[in-house]
């Protein structure tokens, strides 16, 4: 069976679809490429469980208020499922926690998203220039983002709380009217949860389990040496465990969809291939990890999407690096480290 999106449809701002009784999807606004996050809420005696939140924004904040004062009135909201630490999902945990609200996620996205929330720079750090260096970033472009204050994640979320409820892999919770299966994912964001009901289709899918679009699988300077695509490729074995051609999935982005397993067969092999098309070009033409952007991408990458595109093709060099295809084999006038095929004798 091939992805099937049941609605056409997305909701409208401030408006709610029900995908089942009880069970709302709505969306909220992202000022990027990547223009909205999905959220949903399942109502049972005890009130709402919010999945996922939106950035912390003025804007953001009016729409839920427009939802809570609408689709979600008449029942309080008792809990938020944050199924990531990235701020489009957890950004706005905090402002419910506030107002009463108990915060479900993993333990990794908790430290994680509140780690950020703490680490406000105004400076680019020396170890954040260094990476980006190394990756290949050209030297007007580097100066242009030292002169720049940085991006902080502390800018789009609401700060967090002391206190959460922890969720562990292969745990049974219940909201909703459901007991639900926890399942990690890992590779998009360390220890991502993922939800499976126990009584229905549903799948709560977070960024970990998304139509069309493949999540950035990224390497950042807090764990340079990181690998995600390989922990992505693991994460979609395991998954496919579980999947089901039954389920719908609720997923962070884009519309609901049936077709998991299909799903989950086409995110490993786009991204394997990736790895093969990269292999093969290095050993043609050793460079670094951004001049990999038009193998990877396969079009040409804008400044908005610069970002992204780099911790991306740093997480796919790393990769092929650990699988003992390549290995540094120069470095550029400008610093990057250049990479070709590993021609080192295999003493293994
Ligand atoms: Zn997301």
């Amino acid at each position: 069976m091939t992805i099937h999106h049941p609605w056409d449809d997305a909701p409208g701002e401030g408006r709610a679809v029900e995908l089942a009784a009880d069970v709302l999807w709505m969306r909220l606004p992202l000022p990027m490429r990547l223009n909205h996050v999905n959220v949903y809420a399942f109502r049972d005696e005890d009130g709402w469980t919010i999945v996922d939140t939106g950035f912390d924004t003025g804007r953001g904040r009016a729409i839920w208020q427009m939802l809570l004062d609408g689709p979600l009135a008449g029942a309080p909201v008792a809990r938020v499922i944050a199924t990531h630490q990235h701020p489009d999902h957890i950004g706005l945990a905090g402002w419910f926690q506030d107002r009463g609200a108990a915060l479900w996620t993993s333990r990794t996205s908790w430290l994680f998203a509140r780690m950020l929330q703490l680490d406000a720079q105004d400076r680019v750090s020396d170890r954040q220039v260094a990476f980006w260096r190394a990756a290949g970033m050209p030297a007007d472009r580097l100066a242009a983002r030292q002169a720049e204050r940085p991006w902080n994640s502390a800018d789009v979320v609401h700060p967090l709380p002391l206190g959460f409820t922890r969720l562990v892999e292969g745990q049974v919770v219940r909201f909703g009217s459901r007991a639900w299966r926890v399942a990690m994912g890992n590779g998009h964001a360390a220890e991502h949860v993922t939800l499976w009901s126990q009584d229905d289709d549903l799948v709560i899918g977070g960024d970990q389990l998304l139509p069309g679009i493949s999540p950035n699988l990224g390497v950042y300077p807090t764990e340079p040496l990181a690998n995600p695509v390989q922990d992505w490729l693991d994460s979609c074995a395991r998954l496919a465990a579980l999947a089901e051609d039954r389920h719908l999935v609720l997923p962070g982005h884009k519309l609901p969809f049936r077709g998991l397993p299909a799903r989950l067969d086409t995110m490993a092999e786009n991204h394997e291939s990736a790895l093969t098309r990269l292999a093969q070009s290095l050993a043609e033409r050793p460079r670094t990890a951004v001049d990999c952007f038009d193998v990877l991408f396969k079009r040409s990458i804008g400044d908005a999407e610069y970002g992204l595109a780099l911790v991306e093709a740093v997480a796919h060099v790393n990769c092929l690096h650990q699988r003992g295809l390549i290995a540094q084999v120069g470095v550029t006038p400008d610093g990057g480290t250049v990479w070709g095929r590993d021609t080192a004798p295999d003493l293994r």
